[in-house]
């Protein structure tokens, strides 16, 4: 768990490497078939080293093959040149052709004929033409979106347009780290994209809360993709499987990608990762009045929204937390009279109870409250007119309705997937659970 500042290093060095090739772009198809003549060039050094020392039994078969050699293989390519162009708003494919070289009636050659495939002028600004001429041949892409692009091609006189998936590469790594300072410090540390954290923290945010309860020794471990356009920009990273250790507990979390394509995370068990609340905070009841965005009305002046929904039960009814959270208001407020707000787990959520008659002994602002915990009792404390819990549901701070709330599905992997969970996700825990070397062989896809 230490390495993670050494894999730091390599990863930057790959990435740079990676760059640097991507960059001289046309050239980047000889420099690989230059590779690979340079490791069957070493292959072959290596079975003249074995068979020499072989044969002979001595030192002297080193040689046979001069290094310079491997250095320099003469491979002929013919010459490519590749131009890129981005669109610029107010654009037309012509214009933004000519700009790469082509004539007025060549431009307009190209666009006729890919109408075919794609209506050039639909193009959007920031989107990107390529041109690549390799001999005879003249290569045209355009990006239609992340995955599929135009690619046109003339031999001098006619263009073929078809449409194609873009090329990508995906890039399998495995990055661990140990929180010292912050979450996001430690993870790019150990070399993760922001947005692999993002995804990291989504995954776990129904059973971390990370703005609070991060400690010093708290660690994390991901195994995940990185999804790279064939210009080498990183598209998109996906998690396939993930540990953290919060205060000593561990948790984790797989990738489970369903028949019908969809996916989830879930724990290895094949419990969802993500926790529903419960669908009130009282047992038993009734709803006397729901939630309502009708703003005060400019003439009559007396219609309210109503942010919440309101329950009427007898006075003295347990009052429950509706998930896992923490107390971050508790006291009497205006004419919500004894109020209660809950920041939950997953910090994006909040609830509050009002007019409550009392609160439940020992709570205090901090409290940290489990899911149907009883926090109070329902009363008319503030402005109520009768014995009633005021409830509310706030995403990001905004009040939404209770009742219409989409209930993220909390369901188990169904049980007659299983077997096809358990088979899909097994290799990806089993290289989290594995102790290897930091810097994992890049898998190229
Ligand atoms: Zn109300």
């Amino acid at each position: 768990m230490t390495h993670a500042f050494y894999r730091d290093f390599s990863r930057q060095g790959q990435n740079r490497n990676r760059r640097r090739g991507r960059r001289r772009g046309g050239r980047s198809l000889p420099l690989r078939r230059a590779r690979l003549w340079l490791v069957l060039i070493g292959v072959a050094g290596m079975l003249a080293v074995l068979f020499g020392a072989g044969l002979s039994g001595s030192q002297s078969a080193k040689a046979s093959v001069p290094h310079e050699e491997w250095l320099e293989p003469e491979i002929p390519q013919p010459a490519q040149q590749v131009l890129r162009e981005a669109i610029r708003s107010g654009d037309t494919a012509i214009t933004a052709l000519e700009r790469l070289g082509f004539t007025p009636s060549e431009a307009y050659r190209i666009a006729s004929a890919s109408k075919s495939v794609y209506a050039l002028r639909d193009i959007r600004a920031g989107h990107f033409f390529k041109r690549v001429d390799q001999g005879k041949e003249t290569h045209l892409y355009y990006t239609i979106d992340d995955q599929t692009r135009l690619h046109m091609v003339t031999h001098g006189k006619d263009w073929q347009a078809i449409k194609e998936e873009r090329p990508s590469l995906t890039r399998r790594l495995y990055a661990q780290g140990h929180i010292e300072d912050s979450l996001f410090e430690a993870a790019a540390r150990a070399g993760l994209d922001s947005r692999t954290t993002m995804n990291l923290v989504d995954i776990f945010a129904w059973d971390i809360d990370f703005a609070r309860d991060m400690r010093t020794g708290d660690s994390f471990r991901v195994l995940y993709d990185e999804r790279y356009d064939e210009e080498g920009n990183l598209m998109g990273t996906r998690i396939l499987a993930a540990e953290f250790v919060n205060q000593g507990h561990r948790y984790r979390a797989v990738l489970y990608v369903k028949k019908d394509g969809s996916f989830e995370y879930y724990t290895p068990e094949g419990k969802s990762m993500r926790k529903a609340y419960l669908r009130a905070p009282l047992k038993f009841t009734r709803i006397s009045s729901r939630f309502t965005l009708r703003r005060k009305h400019p003439v009559l002046g007396f219609t309210r929204a109503h942010r919440g929904v309101d329950y009427a039960a007898p006075s003295g009814t347990p009052v429950r937390a509706v998930g896992d959270g923490r107390i971050v208001f508790i006291g009497w407020k205006g004419g919500y009279g004894r109020f209660i707000q809950i920041q939950h787990v997953n910090r994006a959520h909040s609830t509050a109870y009002a007019h409550l008659r009392r609160f439940a002994r020992g709570l205090h602002r901090g409290s940290k409250v489990r899911q149907g915990q009883v926090i109070g009792y329902v009363g008319m404390s503030g402005l109520a007119t009768g014995p009633h819990l005021h409830f509310e549901f706030r995403v990001r701070g905004v009040a939404v309705n209770p009742l219409t709330l989409k209930r993220t599905p909390s369901k188990p992997v169904p049980a007659d997937e299983m077997a096809r969970f358990r088979q899909q996700t097994a290799p990806w825990l089993a290289r989290l659970e594995q102790q290897l070397p930091d810097v994992m062989a890049v898998a190229w896809e």
